[in-house]
């Protein structure tokens, strides 16, 4: 007999919409599956609605892998990751890193393989995804000719899943720092230690955005390794790069001076703060970026998480000179386009600067969105022109 989960008419609906994850309260029954096994999915009179991957620990019980009755086995992984590989590759990007695998979005659920030059970082979300590893690997060993793969297997989701949280070198061999190039920016990239995996890949097509309106005097907020701050450098009189972390400040300044560029002088500072303090100097910008971390990383930090992103953005709305950019960005899932389309607005009314929406803009393409699954809907970047 094999392992089987039966779902009630409301999980049966969810799949149909298009939604891979159905939650404990949706399944009815589970049969001979261990945790992380594929599992068949039946519905109402035993009908096989497709296989998912199973968990017994996170509210989401089963994600859906395929809504056909076919046969999950290697070829069927090989047959997933290849057209993964190949969207990516018929994207022409100008970028030795870049996303891989962008889990849901590729039918590879709970599953993140990001590429930095020949070495993949992987990240294995549910417990489906990190027993099916040792099958995955060598498979995108063998389709991209990586020479090594490391496995970023810290994130905190993964306690939801009851796993260990671990980074674990799978296949050959990884550095302690990767050469990669976004468009004409080299990189040299911490894969075993970096934020996320390394870099932020989900903002490359941002920053050429910005570079289309950026110029003057250019504050980057939230720089992490100064990806705003170098791409906008050449445009730029002149580029104040801040960040919290030390390590990062260490790292903008590095990048800075191996690409040749001079203008860009990187903080260690609180932007909440030092807008204040900017403020207080009467200082003036021509473009500012803001790119926080996730205020709202689950519901309850919603109103918390607005009022942060309030904040900042109606600071730096009084910072502009007429004419000039803000590109803002939110990567919280929590706070939707709407919600912070919201926010900006608020911005715009207490700063009494009007404001236009130049571009709207989400996550690069090599981390599409599936319709149907807010989930994969993450980052909201918008272009704002100080008109008066
Ligand atoms: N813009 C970057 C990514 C930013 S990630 C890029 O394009 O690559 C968010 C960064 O904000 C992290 O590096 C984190 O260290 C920093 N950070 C978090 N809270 C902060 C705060 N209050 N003030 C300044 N930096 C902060």
């Amino acid at each position: 007999m094999s392992a089987t989960a039966r779902i009630t008419p409301r999980g049966e609906d969810r799949i149909r919409a298009g939604h891979p994850w159905i939650y404990r309260s949706d399944v009815r029954e589970v049969t001979d599956a261990s945790p992380g096994a594929v599992v068949r999915v039946t519905g109402a009179r035993d009908k096989v609605l497709g296989h998912a991957l199973f968990s017994d620990q996170s509210q989401i019980v089963l994600r859906m892998l395929t809504r056909s009755d076919v046969e999950i086995d290697r070829a069927f992984w090989r047959a997933r990751l290849e057209a993964a590989i190949a969207f990516r590759q018929s994207l022409g990007l100008d970028a030795t890193a870049y996303r891989l695998v962008h889990g849901e979005a590729d039918l590879l659920p709970s599953l993140i393989v990001d590429r930095y030059g020949d070495v993949l970082v992987l990240q294995a979300l549910s417990q489906g995804m990190d027993r099916l590893t040792s099958t995955l690997v060598p498979l995108l060993v063998e389709l991209t000719g990586a020479r090594g793969v490391l496995a970023r297997n810290d994130p905190k989701v993964r306690q939801l899943e009851g796993l260990e949280q671990k980074v674990e070198l799978l296949h050959g061999e990884v550095p302690p720092t990767v050469a990669v190039h976004e468009g004409p920016i080299a990189y040299e990239v911490d894969v075993w230690h970096g934020q996320k995996t390394g870099l932020f890949l989900d903002q490359r097509e941002n920053r050429e955005a910005a570079l289309r309106y950026a110029r003057g005097r250019v504050l980057d907020g939230f720089s992490y390794h100064g990806g705003f701050a170098m791409r906008l450098a050449p445009v730029a009189t002149t580029v104040v790069a801040l960040d919290s972390s030390a390590d990062a400040v260490a790292r903008i300044a590095h990048n800075a001076a191996m690409n040749g560029i001079a203008n860009i002088e990187a903080r260690e500072a609180n932007v909440f703060d030092e807008l204040r303090h900017l403020e207080r100097e009467n200082a003036r910008f021509d473009t500012i970026v803001l790119d926080p971390p996730a205020f709202a990383r689950n519901k309850a930090a919603v109103p918390k998480a607005i009022a942060g992103y309030k904040e900042i953005n109606l600071r730096a709305l009084r910072l502009l000179e007429p004419g000039g950019c803000l590109v803002t960005c939110s990567c919280s899932y929590n706070v939707d386009e709407a919600m912070f389309g919201q926010v900006l607005y608020e911005a715009s009314v207490d700063s009494h600067r009007p404001v236009t929406v130049v571009e709207k803009r989400m996550q690069g393409r090599d981390h599409p969105v599936l319709l149907g699954v807010p989930e994969t809907y993450y980052l909201k970047c918008f272009i704002l022109r100080v008109v008066g």
